[in-house]
């Protein structure tokens, strides 16, 4: 029977605890399992059974919410990790080596552009930046080192709508695997496996946790590249020395990057998610749809609202009749556009500041998807190591502020923000 997807946030993944019952996840807080007996541990290590040995790699808590948004996202498996940074640097692990480079979006989180565009580099990875609406320019950008392409759903913090399927077009011409980064989005309004995604990425700090509490990530796969097409992806599809010469793709099919992500990934570069995090994430999930609901219609509010006020000298929400990215709704995320946005100010830089400091019922955060309204001015914070023109192109210009909506009362928040616009702009 197919379930419909509140059903799957509260219930995928997740069965009574086979020892006590339970109904709810229990906690494994544990870091090691016992073995039935040496035969068991060596099968075990050998990969030639799946269990559990020890929580750097897996964990029961750990796993229900690996398969709870596998499912949502309607991937084979998924790896969660310690953040959405981590996360980004799992889903590239297996697919890149010294020297190759992946394509990627201007339009993206500020902490990911200094990822692809400074650290990564110490790996001897590299990144192109590409305006991710023109696709002559993708193509162009991608040559015989490139193997991946990555961009956000709905881009942080500007709320660009990416063009999922074109996207995925070229990737699939150039044999290349397209990775997504859902966060803003959710699953819940928007499914880029569906669009042709192979891999699914999320900071689940955001919407998914959804009250600020944790910091995790999950690397979701879709299952359907052929990592043996080519020579591309040799971790895939060759014989992997630590696991005397097992080959990923060939042993585990559709599960080949979820488990490559577990048995070598986790296992060598340790990002992993604690027990206690999945939890909080676990709980979460189970309230996803409600939340993004009450976050898409306050949004909608807020954003006409200010559109409409002469202080304001424009709003990016692409849930706006206005946007230019409108119309790519209801193809990618039909159910809303999400609760993140940003606000030019008429009054620039400095009314920017002002509005930050004068607001109350907002919090002045770094972070997004909170049930809290949350606000940022990403030019002087997150987006800070960027340069101008890097700043503009990711949607942080000096007169713009980033708003995340909460799911308070949409005539509180704009009560809020009308008071704290009046002491801006004097
Ligand atoms: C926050 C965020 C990240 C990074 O996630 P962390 O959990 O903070 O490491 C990546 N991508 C997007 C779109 C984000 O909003």
């Amino acid at each position: 029977m197919a379930y419909g997807f509140d059903t799957l946030q509260i219930h995928a993944g997740a069965r009574p605890d086979p020892a006590t019952g339970a109904r709810q996840t229990p906690i494994y807080q544990t870091t090691a399992y016992v073995f039935r007996d040496a035969e068991h541990a060596a099968a075990l290590f050998n990969l030639q059974e799946v269990g559990y040995i020890y929580s750097r790699l897996t964990n029961p808590t750990v796993a229900v919410l690996q398969e709870r948004v596998a499912t949502l996202e309607g991937g084979a498996g998924a790896v969660c990790c310690s953040s959405g940074h981590a996360a980004q640097i799992m889903a590239l692990f297996p697919l890149m080596e010294p020297g190759r480079n992946v394509v990627v979006s201007t339009r993206l989180y500020g902490g990911s552009i200094t990822q692809f565009s400074q650290t990564i580099k110490r790996f001897g990875w590299s990144a192109k930046f590409v305006d991710i609406d023109d696709m002559d320019a993708i193509s162009a950008a991608i040559d015989d080192d490139t193997r991946a392409i990555f961009c956000e759903s709905i881009a942080n913090p500007g709320g660009h709508i990416a063009d999922l399927d074109a996207i995925a077009k070229v990737a699939d011409q150039a044999g290349l695997p397209l990775i997504v980064d859902n966060t803003s989005a959710t699953p819940f309004l928007c499914r880029p496996i569906e669009h042709g995604a192979t891999l699914v990425v999320h900071s689940m700090t955001k919407y998914l946790t959804g009250n600020g509490t944790v910091t995790g990530g999950v690397v979701v796969d879709s299952g359907t590249f052929d990592w043996s097409a080519s020579d591309k992806f040799p971790s895939l599809s060759q014989p992997e020395p630590a696991y005397h010469g097992l080959k990923f793709h060939e042993t585990f099919g559709p599960l080949a990057f979820t488990f490559h992500g577990i048995a070598v990934g986790l296992r060598d570069l340790g990002m992993t998610l604690n027990p206690q995090a999945a939890h909080y994430t676990l709980m979460g999930i189970e309230t996803l749809s409600l939340r993004m609901e009450r976050h898409c219609e306050n949004a909608v509010r807020v954003a006409e609202w200010l559109e409409n006020d002469d202080r304001i000298a424009g709003v990016t929400y692409a849930g706006l009749k206005s946007s230019p990215y409108n119309d790519r709704m209801a193809k990618i995320c039909p159910r809303g556009a999400g609760g993140l946005f940003t606000v030019a100010l008429k009054g620039g830089y400095d009314s920017c500041v002002k509005l930050v400091d004068n607001l109350e019922l907002f919090s002045h955060v770094a972070n997004l998807g909170d049930t809290r309204s949350l606000i940022i001015h990403s030019a002087s914070t997150t987006h800070r190591q960027l340069t101008p023109e890097q700043q503009k192109a990711a949607g942080a210009a000096p007169d713009v502020v980033r708003i995340s909506i909460g799911t308070e009362d949409a005539n509180d928040i704009i009560a809020d923000l009308d008071q704290a616009l009046s002491k801006a702009a004097n």
